[in-house]
């Protein structure tokens, strides 16, 4: 028997990251489907109204785990407060501020078109830059 990989939440912009943006990104819908097999939590965080980004996933046939601005990547942790890990991929120092804000692993867009094949939570870490956000659950729970 094999175990279910852990959940992680991987918060995905949208224009510069996914092929669907504009502009277009280097991260595939079909590999954010493929992360979503192997444990992620996926979902869109944008500039884009959330209107606008549930009309981009439903132009795919994806239902998103969740919509957000990008000032709301804290409320999406406290969405899923038991993931192991909080990654969000974009293109823009924006992007990598309120990753940092939130707590959130900050991953640069334009590394994907190196790594193709980023679809496993240590694939992602490993592409992570520094997190200087606050303490995870895990640290939180040392004295
Ligand atoms: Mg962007």
């Amino acid at each position: 028997m094999s175990c279910p990989a852990p959940e992680y939440v991987l918060s995905l912009d949208i224009d510069g990251t996914l092929e669907t943006g504009d502009p277009p990104g280097p991260l595939s819908m079909e590999s954010a489907l493929r992360a979503r097999e192997g444990g992620a939590i996926i979902g869109s965080c944008s500039d884009r109204t959330l209107t606008e980004q549930r009309i981009m996933w439903d132009s795919r046939q994806i239902t998103p785990d969740f919509v957000a601005r990008k000032t709301e990547l804290m409320d999406v942790r406290n969405t899923f407060p038991d993931a192991v890990a909080y990654i969000h991929v974009g293109d823009t120092d924006v992007d990598r501020r309120w990753a940092r804000a939130a707590g959130f692993s900050f991953v640069d867009s334009h590394l994907l078109s190196e790594v193709a094949s980023s679809v496993d939570l240590g694939s992602w870490l490993a592409l992570a830059e520094p997190c200087e956000g606050p303490p995870t659950r895990a640290r939180q729970r040392l004295p």
